[in-house]
């Protein structure tokens, strides 16, 4: 489709599926800790498992590490000494519910980017059209909003080559702002900078962040699974 590869960002992932057979002891609600160019989190996902994530500055991603008891032994190397509550969840995962993972996106400049369908035969949607960081939480969310939309104008009387047109302006809009506003916060919170760290702990998380205007951008009004009017 033309396309450029994803660029790497500079940061990578560990992500985890925490097992308590007997009931995990979590309260329902995201946990964060930040660090100097390495961040983590960890929320229950059910009353059984709680995900949990490491986010950690690196150069070039480096080779591919398949050995599970290597992933979790280097993911907990990269926390030692933080709170007690996220070493214990990341103790309470199996070898193999342990996966690393370089972040990449692509920013689709208008003008730029490749159209996302070609000949109403092929179109693109989720991470193959607009991966992004997930420094916001919505790549996959993206993707099923690029589901629903897709096939509401595929549903319509347009034709399929206009429908995916229809399809991708209207996602463009949505996507664009999102990948560029996820990749510029991973940049901000990925900061190793020990007075730029000090401000971000002291000041703009406890004073500034505030949930409701964070998550505005979680917002997303799907309608009807209707046809659209055909497009022009
Ligand atoms: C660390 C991390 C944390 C994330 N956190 C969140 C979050 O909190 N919230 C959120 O909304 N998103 C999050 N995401 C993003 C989310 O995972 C992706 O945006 C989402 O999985 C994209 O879905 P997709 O279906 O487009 O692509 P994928 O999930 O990549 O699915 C593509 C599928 O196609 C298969 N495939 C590839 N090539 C072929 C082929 N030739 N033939 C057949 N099959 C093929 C692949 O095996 C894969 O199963 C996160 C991502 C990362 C890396």
């Amino acid at each position: 489709m033309g396309f450029s590869e994803p660029r790497y960002v500079g940061h990578m992932a560990f992500r985890g599926l925490a097992e308590y057979a007997d009931g995990q002891p979590f309260e329902p609600k995201v946990n964060y800790i930040y660090g100097r160019g390495v961040r983590a989190g960890f929320v229950p996902v059910s009353p059984t498992k709680v995900y949990w994530f490491i986010c950690f500055n690196r150069p070039d991603p480096g080779p591919k590490l398949t050995d599970p008891a290597a992933l979790k032994a280097e993911a907990l190397d990269l926390v030692r000494g933080w709170p007690s509550d996220l070493l214990a969840v990341m103790r309470s995962t199996p070898d193999g519910a342990v996966v690393r993972t370089p972040l990449v996106d692509r920013w689709l400049w208008p003008g730029l980017a490749p159209g996302a369908s070609r000949g109403g035969r092929v179109v693109l949607a989720g991470d193959a059209w607009h991966p992004m960081t997930p420094n916001l939480g919505q790549g996959a969310c993206c993707a099923l909003e690029d589901a629903v939309v897709l096939a509401r104008h595929l549903a319509g009387a347009a034709g399929a080559e206009a429908a995916m047109r229809a399809y991708e302006a209207e996602r463009w809009a949505r996507v664009f702002p999102l990948t560029a506003r996820a990749g510029l916060v991973g940049a901000l919170v990925q900061w190793e900078n020990a007075a730029v760290c000090a401000a971000r702990d002291g000041v703009v998380i406890p004073r500034l962040v505030r949930l409701g205007p964070f998550l505005e951008h979680t917002n997303f009004e799907c309608d009807l699974l209707e046809p659209a009017p055909p497009s022009p």
